[in-house]
């Protein structure tokens, strides 16, 4: 029998005066006025250490939200050792029960969890409320109850049987220890990362960035409070290459989970490549990583619809997103339209702290980010090819504030057309016309990416060619919609080309990388 498929968990909508909007401020105000001791979790221990480091909300970086305890090579090796201890009792219990502990952090979540993860996202992440909500409460809450309907629909499947043979698959969890290396920008993917193959009878060692910290430590809680055993999911705070030279040359090592950047993964890869010899068997290696993501229009689109879709895409998180739209080609006769809409819009969204409800852009993660995004504006600026349509300015004295940016390049292969910019600056070429079909050779040559993009049309016929030539240029293809907000259940996320592994993240094809089945023949 099967996990029945839930319901996407419905968004709250924070209006004033309401009990959730009442109790999220509470949170805020209470995490703002603490200290958070914040320690990392292997075992049925909570470990401290001496190397104690700050944690600061981008959009105020002067102010302390608490310490998180550093470790190195030791705890991850402690860390791996826990994970091991665990692995048997975890692995030989039965689904449901498995299962019953995801489902009620989802529900706990649901709950009491809500405001708390909400509001550690919003000061730690500087995502706005809405963000935080789609993000740390519903996506999270989605990945956990459907990734257990999900599961019970792999073990569903057997193969045919016949009268005196009996042929039956049996989903084993891998052999060893699975390492969780997870991003900043999605806390629902530093929580599903661990979880995914957690449900799945495994054990993890979970990574996250440090600049997710502050959330990362009360998806731990959740789990725990759920009933997760010591040693499933071990959390731990360590510096990328020292963690990886340990778990990467570990026998045990059996698979990684991924979210972050291009040239990170590359490394690990390769890395494993390396020290393939040293492992029981072939680890499962399923990443996600950049983007350059695109929205084409052709000369048919709905000017107004094509804009909404590119001020919501580009720069909702502050364009912090892997799937965020980052760049548009546009034909000329729409053109003056859109830029239109487009910086009407831009005006209306309100730039600060994410405890003011009413600011839409934050601040982005850290300095390095906001150092590279204005060497990137700056570059622009000076460029004669480079109009800026909106935006251009930064500041950094209280938090790492970028203004929304629209280029407009004269070149379509300018820099900020080709490279991932992770940020709120978004890039626009204006094209003829009738150079649509060019233009869609163009977006798929472009950048070595593969991750989302849009197709802005009324005509069916430009539909089906863009839809046709840009096979492997997305893959989440958009329809007249932004191409960013993939929703568990209904739109499995994940890319191709340098975007990742595409095993879709959301769905079945995700969890089933987290067994090694084992094909049972009995003859009677
Ligand atoms: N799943 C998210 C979306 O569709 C993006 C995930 C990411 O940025 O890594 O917007």
């Amino acid at each position: 029998f099967k996990v029945p498929t839930p319901v996407n968990e419905p968004v709250k909508t924070y209006v004033p005066g309401s009990p959730e909007r009442i109790e999220l401020q509470n949170t805020l105000r209470a995490f703002k006025s603490q200290q958070a001791d914040i320690p990392m979790y292997i075992g049925d221990q909570e470990v401290r250490t001496e190397n104690k480091k700050p944690l600061s909300p981008p959009h105020e970086h002067r102010h302390v939200l608490g310490y998180f305890h550093e470790g190195d090579a030791g705890h991850v090796r402690q860390a791996i050792a826990a994970a091991l201890a665990a692995r048997q009792r975890w692995a030989s219990m039965p689904w449901q029960s498995r299962a019953a502990i995801f489902l009620k952090a989802a529900d706990l979540l649901a709950g009491p969890y809500r405001a708390r993860l909400n509001a550690a996202t919003m000061l730690g992440q500087s995502k706005n409320v809405y963000q935080a909500e789609i993000d740390s409460a519903c996506e999270l809450i989605d990945f956990l109850r459907f990734n257990a309907a999900f599961m019970t629909e792999i073990y569903a499947q057997q193969p045919k049987s016949s009268p005196g043979v009996w042929n039956r698959l049996e989903h084993r969890p891998l052999e060893g220890f699975i390492f969780a290396l997870t991003p900043f920008n999605f806390t629902a993917i530093a929580g599903n990362l661990p979880a995914a193959p957690a449900l799945m009878g495994n054990v993890v060692v979970w990574k996250p960035a440090y600049t997710q910290i502050y959330s990362a430590q009360l998806i731990m809680q959740l789990f725990k409070e759920a009933g997760l055993p010591d040693g499933v999911i071990n959390l731990i705070y360590v510096d990328g290459p020292v963690a990886g030279d340990v778990i990467f040359k570990h026998p045990d090592f059996a698979g990684i989970h991924f979210t972050g950047s291009t040239a990170v993964f590359q490394q690990i890869w390769k890395t494993i490549g390396e020290n393939i010899q040293t492992y029981k068997g072939y680890p499962r290696i399923v990443g996600e990583t950049g983007g350059k993501d695109f929205i084409v229009a052709h000369p048919s689109a709905n000017a107004k619809a094509l804009a909404v879709a590119i001020s919501r895409g580009a720069f909702e998180y502050q364009g912090q997103k892997c799937s965020a739209a980052s760049r548009a080609y546009i034909p000329a006769n729409l053109w003056d339209d859109v830029k239109q809409f487009i910086t009407e819009d831009l005006q209306s969204f309100k730039m600060g702290s994410t405890e003011d409800f009413g600011n839409f852009i934050n601040a982005v993660i850290d300095e390095k980010s906001f150092d590279k995004l204005a060497k990137y504006i700056d570059a622009a600026k000076n460029d004669p090819d480079v109009e800026i349509i909106a935006g251009g300015t930064y500041d950094k004295s209280e938090g790492y504030f970028i203004q929304p940016t629209v280029l407009k390049v004269k070149d379509p292969r300018y820099v900020t057309m080709c490279e991932e910019l992770f940020g709120p600056v978004f890039t626009v070429y204006v094209y003829q016309p009738n150079q649509f079909e060019e233009i869609l050779e163009i977006v798929d040559t472009t950048s070595p990416y593969g991750l989302t993009g849009s197709i802005f049309s009324q005509d069916r016929y430009a539909i089906d060619l863009a839809t046709q030539k840009l096979l492997h240029a997305a893959g989440n293809f958009y329809i007249n919609d932004k191409p960013t907000g993939a929703v568990v259940g209904q739109q499995p996320f994940g890319g191709s080309r340098a975007s990742g592994t595409n095993d879709k993240a959301g769905s079945v094809f995700n969890l089933i990388r987290w067994t090694s089945t084992r094909t049972i023949k009995e003859t009677f």
